[in-house]
């Protein structure tokens, strides 16, 4: 019996403990799942079919426990977990959109990660899995519609715009170093 007691007691201690998400939070999620919602149809249209569990994490923390840098907004396991910052995209939508588009891309592409890096792979990789994210998120964002300005960023992302490439980035690419969605 107190085998499970113990567990028990943890976990309504571990609960009482995790802070209930605010307002803020709340809604910002439900635009990111509006994202996904809307993107899907356009996966699906593609014949990449995927399931997608999304959280929002500001710590995105590695397999050894690190916290993801501060220039990434995001990352995505093969099977479909993506956590997005919410300090850097709660507040800009179509950021957001572009970053949703790309995390679902990896996903759709079953991209694996970082060897040994246990259950969150890091899309620290090689550039030319970022590409094909981005090539991937581009038609998608074409096909889905809506907000242009998330379409803008992936082409940037891809192709470079100007001197200052929008956030995403890919430090990885050897750009400057600008927030990346991993
Ligand atoms: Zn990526």
């Amino acid at each position: 019996m107190v085998r499970y007691v113990v567990p028990i007691l943890l976990s309504l201690l571990l609960a009482a403990c995790a802070a209930p998400p605010t307002r803020e939070e709340t809604a910002c999620m439900a635009r990111m799942q509006a994202h996904v919602s809307s993107l899907m149809p356009a996966f699906q249209a593609l014949d990449y079919r995927f399931d997608v569990n999304l959280s929002l994490d500001e710590n995105m923390y590695d397999p050894r426990g690190f916290r993801s840098s501060g220039n990434v907004l995001g990352d995505a396991t093969a099977g479909g977990r993506i956590r997005l910052r919410p300090s850097a995209l709660c507040r800009n939508d179509a950021l957001a959109r572009a970053v949703v588009a790309h995390e679902m891309s990896h996903v759709a592409l079953r991209h694996v990660g970082m060897q040994g890096s246990g259950v969150v792979l890091s899309w620290e990789g090689p550039p030319p899995v970022e590409m094909e994210a981005d090539r991937l998120a581009y038609k998608v964002l074409q096909k889905a519609g809506g907000d242009r300005r998330a379409i803008i960023y992936v082409r940037c992302w891809l192709d470079g715009c100007g001197e200052t490439p929008p956030p995403r980035g890919l430090s990885k690419r050897g750009r400057q170093p600008s927030p990346s969605n991993q």
